[in-house]
């Protein structure tokens, strides 16, 4: 299972810790888990294992005290601070708890923001502009593009925020816990929406979760105990 592919994710022995005043608190201890290229996961447990922590080591958003964090053949960590930015603006999409939509923005303008990073030119903003139509119709929200977030209910908002995270085609998807603040049935709907994306574009996907439902769907699970991933 362990098997290497250059399109892969590969985290080896990473360590984490966090300083609180006098004391410290060991978070990840040589925590490992690989993805194959294509593959989708989930990462189940208790709150405070260190479940976000390690999805932010992984996106690239902090660093390990030690160990190595391969994506794609490549060690982002060690690229300069504006590469790094570029490298996860292109390579990461993010879906958090909440959808973190720009209020001011229409539903339109806040999936294509992270197209605007490359300032490309007119061609490449087309296409960005198809991507962002192509994502909004996958997540049945077409009709809603002019409509700004405060219009949308909560499940509506985090389709949003799952087209936002695709439109730069990233070749890994972060979500943590992407249903946690939704009802049942809405849960439901984001999560069929997730599994059927990453079974459309095999995007490789980790998806952080307390529901056993959505993890059961997953081929593959990680538990997060004592600092360490463990298959679950
Ligand atoms: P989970 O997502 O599994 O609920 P977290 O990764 O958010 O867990 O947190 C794991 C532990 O690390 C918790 O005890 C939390 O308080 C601590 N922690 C996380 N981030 C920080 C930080 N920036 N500073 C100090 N402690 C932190
Ligand atoms: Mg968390």
């Amino acid at each position: 299972m362990n098997q290497q592919t250059s399109g892969g994710l590969s985290v080896r022995r990473v360590s984490k810790s966090f300083r609180l005043g006098s004391t410290t608190v060991e978070v990840l201890k040589s925590a490992s888990l690989e993805l194959a290229d294509g593959e989708a996961v989930a990462i189940v447990g208790p709150s405070g294992s260190g479940k976000s922590t390690l999805l932010h080591l992984i996106g690239t958003l902090d660093r390990p005290d030690s160990g190595t964090i391969e994506i794609d053949g490549r060690q982002p960590l060690s690229l300069p601070e504006a590469e790094l930015a570029r490298f996860r603006n292109r390579t990461i999409g993010f879906v958090f708890q909440d959808h973190h939509l720009l209020p001011q923005y229409s539903v339109m303008e806040n999936v294509l923001l992270p197209a605007l990073a490359f300032r490309g030119d007119r061609r490449q903003r087309a296409a960005a502009g198809q991507r962002a139509e192509e994502l909004l119709e996958a997540v049945m929200l077409a009709h809603r593009r002019q409509h700004r977030p405060a219009e949308l209910s909560g499940g509506e908002r985090q389709r949003v925020a799952v087209a936002r995270a695709l439109v730069n085609r990233p070749s890994l998807l972060l979500c943590d816990e992407p249903t946690g603040s939704l009802d049942g049935d809405t849960a439901k709907a984001v999560s069929d929406l997730l599994i059927e994306l990453h079974g459309r574009d095999r995007t490789k996907m980790i998806v952080v979760t307390h529901s056993t439902e959505l993890a059961a769907r997953f081929a593959r699970r990680y538990r997060l105990t004592d600092g360490r991933c463990v298959a679950a």
